[in-house]
């Protein structure tokens, strides 16, 4: 076995049955991709438009590509026709380009809702009350074709893990709300995004059922 694939079965012995393991392929090869693509792994997590671009274009059409970084409204168009879920709509701005490439392309687009819950200013993301406020405001209902189903968020990055589960478990009481506020009338909105290489257990105690695994999945790769 690769020692990818090695990787990939010792992360996924650790989820519970139902998670998604989105595997962060983000600075790793078309052939790093391909080797975990071989061990049955499907998610894969980028982050830059150009390095998704390349990579869609040489690797298998069923790969379901997660865009994970954060996106310049005016590159939305460039993997509108085949992102699987744009995890961090940071802007109502960013919802509305979303929506308007995807009808273009008659999809609609999964999206995440990025709530800043870390201790860091410079991560991206709505804060609690912003994210609030926009879902209240009810602008988003305009956009149907940038399909909200769910939240993601990052951690602080610390090695207190009081710290870190307070993070999780805000987002997670933010989903659970906005949940039975907002979507309480469609099932898709159930995806909580959150946990990475040194937290995704933490995550999990929390909701997750998304995480975005780079590290631990492609390292010495
Ligand atoms: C890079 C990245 C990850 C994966 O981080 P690892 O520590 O390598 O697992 C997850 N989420 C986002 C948003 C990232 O940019």
């Amino acid at each position: 076995m690769s020692t990818i694939a090695e990787n990939l079965s010792s992360v996924r012995a650790t989820l519970p049955a139902g998670a998604t393991l989105v595997a962060v392929s983000k600075y790793h090869t078309a052939q790093a991709i391909a080797e975990a693509y071989a061990a049955g792994q499907r998610h894969f997590g980028e982050s830059r438009v150009q390095e998704l671009r390349d990579k869609q274009a040489a690797l298998p059409a069923d790969i379901a590509w997660h865009f994970i970084g954060h996106l310049q409204p005016n590159k939305v168009k460039y993997i509108a026709p085949y992102v699987a879920l744009v995890h961090a709509v940071d802007t109502p701005k960013l919802l509305a380009e979303i929506h308007r490439q995807a009808e273009k392309c008659g999809r609609r687009i999964p999206c995440l809702l990025q709530l800043h819950v870390a201790a860091e200013e410079t991560k991206y993301g709505f804060s609690l009350a912003e994210c609030e406020a926009f879902l209240q405001s009810g602008e988003w209902r305009n956009y149907p074709c940038a399909h909200i189903v769910g939240i993601m968020c990052m951690a602080t990055n610390t090695d207190d893990e009081v710290r870190i589960e307070s993070d999780f478990s805000r987002a997670h009481a933010f989903f659970l709300d906005a949940r039975q506020r907002y979507f309480a009338d469609d099932a898709d909105f159930g995806v909580c995004s959150w946990g990475m290489s040194d937290d995704y257990q933490l995550a999990l105690k929390h909701g997750s059922t998304h995480v975005r695994i780079g590290s631990r999945i492609f390292a010495g790769s």
